[in-house]
């Protein structure tokens, strides 16, 4: 169920007369669908068990006048006053152990009962009211769920339920304290509720139970939102159910939180007021995209997408004539089959004031609307011919949160990042135009010709073996530094020598290493230098071959990047972690190597995506710079929308079908 284009949009907020002229305008400019209600409870049920559903249905009553469909949030990010004065147990606990307070939104811990009660009550009374009225369309579950909550909640629910987690993770507490090692500094646990969350204390807690408490945290999160879609299941017909995400955010599994719903969706901010200006690369966003992507392996919606200037104390740059219409066309481009612009207009009262909407503060359609008109004019007609399509990607990259926690704990050297590691491998691929999967470290793997498995830290159950029966059968894998070190409680393994499980796959055996603190090794591949970075394992071969050496005075003549024969497949090594020009030789070799072809080369800045659909291949062309760019797609496309000559944040739609795209 795909609409193209949407907005969020919230008529609480504006005068009952205005609504009419805003929906008018709406669909002039050829929006089909809108977000409602996600923080609109106290307007919902302004008393406990006192619904007014009066004000939203003569809402959709305009908009389905003027042809659009709603999607309705579940208010739960924003409870309201009178129930935190009722109930102020409901307010989050900090790690300090200071209880935050009633005020912006988030202001709840998702462990508490009484929190949980009434959100059913609110949920349930929406789906009843709307579950089966036509002109609701689906559900969107809270709003970026995590969010606010970094520092994670330790109040005494919270502690209890982490308790309750451990009891059924390890069953005695004997188990538990075998597993984390807790004989270390005299930690054993006589029962569960002596287990800590990981508050403030004097040193750093056990590497054990900070993995544990991430997990527990992520899996309290999902579960409350599983709680919302099971009633929403129940009371809706026909209405689909989703959620938006928010890109990179790492406090929840986002393959886990996805999994029960219809589809994802995410907020796309490229210059968030957060970002150094001028904001997030052209590369970095379509990794962002390419991970929402990965976490269904299907099409999604963005539910926020930028549509003007953002901040809130503090503002971000303005985007650039044609760059809201581009980045618009760059989610479609990597899997986006709806876009809902966030928001509507620019509000005029409170945190969000300059978090800018398509209409300025007066309400009067301006250059933006103009631009998103234009945008939606040129993309909308060809939309449907690729909906659900992505973009065939012959490489992919493991993305997992329990590694990334891992990382969070100890991330070793002090600019190791999971997260950072991941984009800067995509980055390698963005910038050869070679389309990029992100999938989880248990996804199937078997239409990926190379994959790229970084930083697998942690010997979760049955990761290994996947990766090694992937290489068996002939696929391509590149695993890198801080492989195979620990079991799943976060405890270093001491079986064999690192890397641990993969030492026969890789044919490497790692007896010692370096943490590269203040410099970096010189790396030579053939004619071509780059350098090593952040770490370096000091390898002994047991059968691979070396693609890469180092050359300083340190590490000269030792393995930098190692390949071995497996079975059918290659599996190769990166000894430290590769700087851009080393990253990018080694990719190449691996490219080549796996018989991987790239959509083309582009002039700087022009980015090139494909949308793969059973009808052929749907190819974008993005100039990303504030010049013209000239681009050539290749043999035999057909332009769709626009050509070869690409204005200033310009783009292109090619079109090639499927007899010929096919290599
Ligand atoms: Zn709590």
């Amino acid at each position: 169920m795909n609409f193209q284009f949407g907005v969020d949009y919230y008529p609480e907020h504006w005068p009952e007369e205005r609504w009419e002229t805003d929906v008018r305008l709406m669909a002039e400019m050829g929006l089909k669908v809108v977000r409602l209600a996600e923080f609109a409870w106290n307007k919902l049920e302004p008393a406990q068990g006192r619904f007014d559903f009066t004000w939203l249905d003569r809402a959709l009553a305009v908009f389905d006048r003027h042809g659009l469909k709603a999607v309705l949030g579940t208010p739960s990010a924003a409870p309201p006053a009178w129930l935190i004065a009722a109930h102020p147990d409901i307010l989050p606990v900090d790690s300090e152990g200071r209880t935050r307070g009633f005020g912006g939104r988030h202001h709840d811990c998702q462990s508490n009962p009484t929190y949980r009660e009434h959100v059913a009550r609110i949920v349930g009374a929406m789906a009843m009211h709307y579950g089966k009225d036509p002109r609701v369309v689906g559900w969107q579950t809270d709003n970026e769920l995590g969010n606010s909550h970094e520092d994670t909640c330790h109040c005494r629910h919270c502690k209890t339920a982490f308790q309750i987690w451990l009891k059924e993770k390890y069953g005695d507490i004997t188990d538990l304290n075998r597993a984390w090692g807790t004989v270390f500094w005299s930690q054993t646990y006589d029962s569960f509720t002596q287990v800590p969350t990981p508050a403030l204390t004097l040193t750093a807690h056990s590497p054990s139970l900070l993995l544990d408490w991430k997990r527990f945290h992520s899996d309290l999160i999902v579960d409350f939102q599983q709680k919302e879609i099971d009633l929403l299941r129940a009371g809706t017909t026909c209405q689909f159910i989703t959620h938006n995400f928010m890109g990179y955010f790492d406090l929840i599994d986002y393959f886990k939180l996805a999994t029960p719903l219809d589809f994802v969706s995410h907020d796309q901010y490229p210059w968030g007021f957060w970002d150094v200006p001028p904001g997030k690369n052209p590369g970095l966003l379509a990794s962002t995209l390419d991970l929402m992507a990965g976490l269904k392996g299907q099409a999604f919606w963005i539910m926020e997408q930028q549509a003007g200037p953002t901040g809130w104390q503090i503002l971000a740059r303005t985007p650039r004539p044609g760059q809201l219409a581009l980045w618009a066309a760059q989610s479609i481009a990597r899997g986006a089959d709806t876009v809902v612009f966030f928001r509507w207009r620019s509000c005029t009262v409170g945190t969000e004031q300059y978090w800018h909407g398509i209409l300025p503060h007066n309400g009067v359609p301006g250059r933006r609307y103009e631009e998103l008109k234009a945008l939606i004019a040129a993309l909308a007609p060809v939309m449907p011919r690729f909906e659900g399509a992505l973009s065939g990607a012959e490489v992919a990259i493991v993305h997992s949160y329990e590694q990334n926690w891992a990382f969070e704990i100890q991330p070793h050297h002090p600019e190791l990042d999971y997260v950072k590691f991941a984009q800067e491998v995509h980055a390698a691929f963005f910038e050869k135009n070679v389309p990029a999967d992100f999938v989880s470290d248990r996804a199937d793997l078997g239409r990926y010709k190379l994959v790229v498995a970084p930083l697998v830290f942690l010997d979760l159950p049955g990761v290994s073996d996947h990766l090694k029966s992937y290489v068996k059968a002939g696929g391509h894998l590149i695993l890198t530094v801080r492989t195979g070190v620990k079991d799943t409680a976060n405890v270093c393994l001491a079986e064999n020598a690192l890397p641990g499980p993969y030492g026969e796959l890789l044919g490497i055996e790692i007896l010692d290493y370096d943490c590269l603190r203040g410099v970096t090794v010189p790396v030579t591949l053939g004619q071509i230098s780059g350098q090593g970075r952040l770490w370096w394992d000091v390898v002994t071969l047991k059968g691979a071959r070396i693609l890469a050496s180092g050359t300083g005075t340190d590490h000269t003549g030792e393995p930098a990047a190692t390949a071995h024969t497996s079975g059918k497949g290659v599996a190769m090594y990166w000894a430290t972690v590769p700087d851009q020009d080393l990253m990018a030789v080694l990719i190449d070799r691996a490219l080549v190597d796996a018989g991987i072809e790239s959509l083309g080369t582009s002039a700087p800045g022009v980015e090139l995506a494909r949308r793969r659909s059973a009808e052929g291949d749907f190819l974008f062309m993005l100039n990303h710079t504030s010049e013209a760019r000239s681009q050539e797609p290749g043999q035999g496309w057909i332009a769709l929308v626009g050509g070869t000559s690409l204005a200033p944040f310009g783009f292109s739609v090619f079109f090639k079908p499927v007899q010929e795209g096919k290599v």
